[in-house]
């Protein structure tokens, strides 16, 4: 088997290290012998809807969405098919506000998104910065790290990622944080997010190679590194 990863952007959201979800991508993969492409997707540099299994944009300032933001409008059409075609879309922070309808910056337009998720983003009077956990339908929790000023609502039809516990999620005001649209995710759980949630990691790994292998299982890795991570995220504070 081979995971396809496209990591769009790569050059421009990269300043808040969402590229160890890459490598947390890539290594749970390699160690289950999956063999595994990236592919640095940049300006005006075509991304073949047919050809791969997982979507990832990291987060960024207002100044590199600005940069990228007509790139990937222009590519919205190929996104939503692989979306349609079951692909998962990864998405932190600044890539997840332009998965919404859009993201109005403190300065500037405002910036059209692609309208993956029925949700839209404005830049608010504070940064909420500091240490989230959340809490998914499920029961699991999710640990990361927060840094953005925009406030993301979500459509009445679309679920959060999780409930926040701890930090302050999509908007500060109500509890959701991040989103979930099939195998779409938006998230604002930098961290990186992946290495210290293991479980959802090969979440994503399954559900990616499923469009191509059908229902797959993976199997079990010694997690103890990651868990105890995990365990020491859950007691830090906002
Ligand atoms: N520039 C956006 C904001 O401040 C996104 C920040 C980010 O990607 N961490 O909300």
């Amino acid at each position: 088997m081979q995971l396809r990863i496209a990591h769009l952007y790569a050059r421009f959201l990269n300043i808040y290290g969402d590229r160890g979800n890459i490598i947390a991508l890539t290594q749970r993969a390699k160690w289950r012998n999956i063999d595994v492409e990236v592919s640095a997707i940049g300006l005006d540099q075509a991304a073949d809807p047919e050809h791969f299994d997982l979507y990832f944009i990291g987060g960024g300032q207002d100044k590199q969405q600005q940069i990228i933001a007509q790139d990937l409008v222009k590519r919205s059409q190929d996104l939503k098919k692989a979306a349609e075609q079951g692909a998962v879309f990864l998405t932190i922070c600044g890539g997840y506000q332009l998965l919404g309808h859009y993201y109005k910056p403190h300065e500037g337009e405002e910036l059209k998104g692609i309208s993956l998720i029925d949700a839209y983003t404005v830049a608010g009077n504070r940064r909420m910065i500091g240490n989230v956990l959340i809490r998914r339908e499920d029961d699991s929790t999710l640990v990361g790290f927060e840094n953005h000023s925009g406030q993301t609502f979500l459509g009445s039809g679309v679920k959060p990622l999780g409930q926040v516990i701890v930090g302050n999620g999509n908007n500060g005001e109500d509890k959701g944080e991040g989103a979930q649209v099939g195998h779409i995710y938006g998230t604002y759980l930098h961290g990186s997010l992946l290495p210290k949630n293991p479980v959802f990691t090969d979440t994503l790994i399954r559900q990616a190679l499923t469009r191509r292998y059908g229902a797959i299982e993976l199997a079990p890795l010694d997690d103890a590194l990651e868990t105890t991570a995990h365990k020491r995220a859950l007691t830090l504070p906002a």
